[in-house]
């Protein structure tokens, strides 16, 4: 296993520099490895849309790759969470497959800090639509609202083998959407667009992971607007889960607000001292692993804010165990917590990752926005783009504007004032400016 890692490592390398590094960070980058038997390579992506894309368009990147680094040709074999986990046989993979089998409301550490937001979640999944509808949920990162959502999912699924359940990340909901809408645009027909909205028109529990993303995309809120409208109408479940709550949101059709504000709105706070000990002694027994007080004491002192940190401690004692004889003591503690500290070190924010942004919420592409084309709504995005750049990086403006295709500084310095000036009167823009701003620092 180890060695496929290393091996699919130097794959993602060949297809950085053989795609554009949009793609390589929207696609190839979402991909990991599951196994590879003779010269068949499984690789898993979380949706069979992401799927589709990749094997449309990336395979034959993919498996040169494979080429180049094993030196010999390879099969594709990409499956998605949808593939039922019993036909890929061996059950050690499924951590590596999906954590989400993990995802339930026994492996779920109840404490006062998120005891509101379990219980209403566990109401929901027993009695769908009945009550709390919508069931909204807010919190930090790491702190268990993919966790609730999967658990619903999990439990209806068991409990109402007959309900279509539905869950899906606000990112994906969209990155569907836009095509769907571009291909009804340019055929004058409506199949994409509707075979979209039946999906997701025709579920029993629609479940919608951090939805603070449709901050700003207006033409994502109108299809969301009106799939949640007409799900509600038809009794229908709907939960989401956001990183803020809807009034701190700032982009959000006030119509949509209501919506979400219409229903339960429940928090989930970072655990107390005893709930952090609760969770290592949980993490440590679904490993197998007998940890020791002082050392669990020493870890929930240390990680205060963020469960998947400490979760991710507990998993990097019990590598450090299996690789030595010791039973973990509180130096391999130390190590543990440095190393979890540094893998989870927020991505670095670029200009790429500001473009990328801004072209998502302009619905123009971060091709559309380094060009030299001069459309007004491109132009529009570019200055914000520029905008953005400086306010969060500072980068000098002969910088930016060799970042933006090449341009004079004098053009980078009139973008930018000019964008000052209109936020100071379109509150609008400036909301829409704020949120982006917060997408790309939360990320
Ligand atoms: P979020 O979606 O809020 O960012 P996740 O649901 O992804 O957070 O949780 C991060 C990790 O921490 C997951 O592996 C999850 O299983 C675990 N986790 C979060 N809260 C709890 C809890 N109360 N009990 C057990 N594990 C938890
Ligand atoms: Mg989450």
């Amino acid at each position: 296993m180890e060695s496929l890692k290393e091996a699919w490592a130097k794959v993602k390398e060949y297809c950085k520099e053989n795609i554009s590094s949009v793609a390589y960070s929207v696609w190839i980058n979402e991909l990991s490895p599951i196994d590879i038997k003779g010269n068949e390579v499984k690789l898993y992506v979380k949706t069979p849309f992401q799927k589709s894309v990749i094997m449309d368009n990336y395979a034959s990147v993919i498996i040169n790759g494979f080429e180049s680094v094993l030196g010999f040709d390879v099969n594709l074999n990409i499956i998605t969470e949808d593939d039922s986990p019993s036909s890929s046989a061996e059950t050690d993979k499924k951590d590596e497959l999906s954590p989400d089998y993990e995802y339930t409301f026994d492996n779920f550490v109840v404490g006062s800090s998120n005891k509101f937001a379990h219980a209403a979640s566990l109401a929901v999944a027993e009695n769908p639509a009945v009550i709390y509808n919508p069931l909204f949920i807010y919190g930090n990162s790491g702190l268990g609202k993919t966790h609730l959502l999967r658990a619903i999912q999990n439990t209806i699924n068991n409990k109402f083998p007959e309900k279509v359940v539905r869950y899906v990340r606000a990112e994906d909901f969209m990155r569907e959407l836009i095509p769907a809408i571009r291909s009804g645009d340019i055929q004058g027909g409506q199949s994409a667009i509707s075979e979209f909205q039946n999906k997701y028109r025709g579920c029993d529990v629609f479940l919608v992971d951090d939805v603070q993303f449709f901050a700003g995309k207006d033409s994502t809120q109108e299809e969301f607007f009106n799939t949640f409208n007409s799900l509600y109408q038809d009794h229908k479940q709907i939960v989401m889960t956001s990183d803020r709550p809807p009034k701190d949101i700032k982009t959000l059709d006030e119509r949509l607000r209501s919506r979400f504000e219409s229903g339960l709105i429940s928090d989930i706070q970072p655990p107390d001292f005893e709930m952090r000990v609760g969770i290592i002694q949980r993490k440590a027994q679904m490993l197998g692993m007998d940890l020791k007080e002082d050392v669990i004491y020493y870890i929930a002192e240390q990680v205060k804010s963020n469960i998947r940190q400490l979760e991710g401690v507990v998993k990097k004692l019990k590598a450090f165990s299996m690789l030595g004889s010791d039973n973990p003591n509180i130096s391999m503690a130390q190590n543990a917590i440095r190393d979890i500290r540094n893998d989870d070190q927020p991505e670095p924010i670029t200009v790429e990752r500001i473009i990328n942004e801004v072209a998502r919420t302009y619905m123009v592409t971060p091709e559309d926005i380094r060009s030299q084309k001069r459309d007004a709504p491109i132009s529009r995005a570019r200055q914000i783009a520029m905008y953005i750049v400086r306010e969060i990086t500072s980068m000098p403006y002969v910088n930016i504007g060799k970042e933006f295709g090449d341009r004079d500084h004098t053009t980078v310095v009139y973008a930018i004032q000019k964008i000052e000036k209109l936020l100071k009167r379109n509150s609008h823009e400036k909301a829409t400016v704020d949120d982006i701003i917060k997408n790309i620092q939360d990320k």
